[in-house]
C-alpha cells in the first residue's frame, strides 16, 4: 500500500480488490522510513513499522472514516483516534512458533516471514515485546538447538516442538511461559525450567508450563497441561483492578491501550440512567467489571467456559458482587435475560455478530448500545442493520491497540431513535 511503484504478482481476486505478492520495490514511498527492528524486512509480525507513528494513526483513522462514509450513515461525529500509550514493547502476550527458515535448516523460534506461513524466522530482537520476552525466547531456542529434536511438521505430522507462548502482566511484572509440544518424545524439561528460573529478568517468572498438543491443526489446543514450575496463571492489573489470567484465556494484548479502550466505554455511561447493563461477548469480564462500579447490575455472556469461570473469580478478587456471567452463545443465551437493559455493550470476535443474534439484541430496545469492534468491516456491516432498525450513530472513536500493524479498534455509541 505504501510503496508507490511496486512490482507485484497478482495472486487472488477478492470481492473488491486483488491480493498480490510484492516482488521488488523500485522507488520507496515518501511515507517509508527506517524500521526500529532488525527483523522487520523479513518478519511478518508487523507491516507498518517503517511509517512514522503519527502517520500510521492517521492512515488507520482515515480508513475507518472512509468505510463509514461509503456506507452512507449520514453525518457522523468522529471523535479521533487515541494513540497507544506505548508504541514499542506494548504486547503482553506473544505466541511464537518453532520451525525452520529453509528446508532442513537450523531450528528457529519466532514468527512466520511475510507471505511464507510454513516457515519461521527467529525474532530474538522483536520490538513489539519487552526485553524479558526476548531473553526467554533466546534461552529456549539456545536450549533446544543443542538437541536433535524436530519441530512439529504440519504435513508429515511428525516432530516435537510446536509453540512458545509468553505472557506478562505489564503492570505486575508476572511472567507465564508455556511450551507447546507433541507427546512424540518424552524429554525431561527440568534443566530448561531451572535456566528460566535463574534468568535475570526485569519481571518475575511465576510459572513454566508445558502443553501437550497432538492435534493436526495448526492452532494451539490443550490435551494436557503440565506445570514444571510455579503456577498455571498470572495476575495483571488494569484500571486499579486485578485480573487472574491463565495461559489460554483471552485478555486484550496491549494492557495500556486496553485501559484507554475501557475508559472510553466508561465515559459513554450515564451514571444516573445506565443501571442495567448487558456485556455481550464478555471474555473474562473485564468490561463488565470496569462498569460495575457505575451500574446496579451487569450481565455478561461468553462462549468459552474457562473465560466465564475466570470472570467470576476475578469479580470476587475485585469485591464486585453485581456482575452475573452466563456461559454460552449470545444467540441462545440472551433469551435467559429477563431484565430490561438500559445499555448493551457488544464486543464480538472479528467476523462480527450473527444476524439472528443481532436481531435479538435490537429487540431488547435498550436506549443505548456501545459497539466495540476490532474489525471495522464487520462493524459497518452490523451498523447498517442497527441504523435500519431503531438506532442512530452518536459517536465514533478509534483506539490504536496494535501499533505497526494494520489493525484498529473502534468504539461506536448508538442511541435509540424513538422510544
Ligand atoms: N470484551 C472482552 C472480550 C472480547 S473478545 C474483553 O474486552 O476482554 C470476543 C469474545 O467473544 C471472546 O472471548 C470469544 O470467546 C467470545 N465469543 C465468540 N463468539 C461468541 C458467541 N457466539 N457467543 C458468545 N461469546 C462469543
Amino acid at each position: 500500500m505504501y510503496c508507490s511503484t511496486p512490482h507485484i504478482v497478482l495472486k487472488k481476486k477478492k470481492k473488491d480488490y486483488y491480493q498480490a505478492r510484492l516482488l521488488e520495490v523500485i522507488q520507496k514511498s515518501p511515507l517509508e522510513d527506517k524500521a526500529n527492528c532488525d527483523h522487520y524486512d523479513q518478519c511478518g509480525g508487523c507491516n507498518r513499522q517503517k511509517i512514522d507513528y503519527k502517520k500510521q494513526l492517521n492512515i488507520k483513522y482515515e480508513q475507518v472514516k472512509e468505510l463509514f462514509l461509503k456506507n452512507s450513515f449520514g453525518e457522523i461525529n468522529f471523535q479521533g483516534i487515541i494513540a497507544s500509550p506505548r508504541i514499542f514493547e506494548y504486547r503482553n502476550k506473544m505466541e511464537f512458533s518453532f520451525g525452520d527458515l529453509n528446508k532442513d535448516g537450523i531450528l528457529q523460534l519466532g514468527m512466520h516471514p511475510r507471505g511464507r506461513r510454513f516457515d519461521v524466522v527467529t525474532v530474538d530482537n522483536c520490538q513489539l515485546v519487552d526485553s524479558d520476552f526476548r531473553l526467554i525466547l533466546s534461552t529456549v531456542i539456545d536450549y533446544f538447538r543443542k538437541f536433535n529434536f524436530n519441530r512439529y511438521h504440519i504435513i508429515s505430522r511428525k516432530g516435537y516442538l510446536r509453540n512458545l507462548i509468553i505472557r506478562k502482566g505489564l503492570n505486575t511484572g508476572e511472567i507465564l511461559v508455556n511450551l507447546i509440544t507433541t507427546s512424540q518424545i518424552e524429554h525431561d524439561l527440568s534443566e530448561l525450567s531451572l535456566q528460566l528460573k535463574n534468568l535475570n529478568l526485569e519481571g518475575k517468572l511465576v510459572g513454566f508450563l508445558q502443553t501437550i498438543n497432538n492435534d493436526y491443526a495448526d492452532d494451539v489446543k490443550c490435551e494436557k497441561l503440565i506445570t514444571h514450575y510455579g503456577r498455571s496463571y498470572y495476575y495483571e492489573k488494569l484500571l486499579n483492578m486485578t485480573f487472574k489470567i491463565t495461559s489460554f484465556a483471552f485478555f486484550q494484548t496491549n494492557t495500556f491501550a486496553a485501559e484507554e479502550l475501557y475508559k472510553t466505554v466508561q465515559n459513554y455511561i450515564d451514571e444516573e440512567k445506565d443501571k442495567v447493563i448487558f456485556d455481550l461477548y464478555c471474555g473474562t469480564g473485564t468490561i463488565s467489571q470496569v462498569l460495575a462500579q457505575k451500574a446496579n447490575m451487569v450481565y455478561g455472556i461468553e462462549l468459552i467456559e474457562e473465560a466465564v469461570e475466570m470472570a467470576r473469580e476475578n469479580a470476587k478478587i475485585n469485591n464486585i458482587s453485581n456482575c452475573k456471567f452466563i456461559t454460552g452463545d449470545v444467540l441462545e443465551r440472551v433469551n435467559l435475560l429477563k431484565e430490561k437493559p438500559d445499555l448493551i455493550i457488544i464486543d464480538p470476535p472479528r467476523p462480527g455478530i450473527n444476524p439472528k443474534a443481532l436481531q435479538k439484541i435490537i429487540e431488547f430496545n435498550s436506549k443505548k448500545i456501545i459497539y466495540v469492534s476490532c474489525n471495522p468491516k464487520s462493524l459497518v456491516h452490523d451498523l447498517a442493520d442497527l441504523t435500519k432498525a431503531n438506532y442512530n450513530i452518536k459517536e465514533v472513536k478509534c483506539i490504536d491497540m496494535f501499533p505497526h500493524t494494520h489493525h484498529v479498534e473502534t468504539v461506536v455509541l448508538l442511541e435509540r431513535k424513538h422510544s
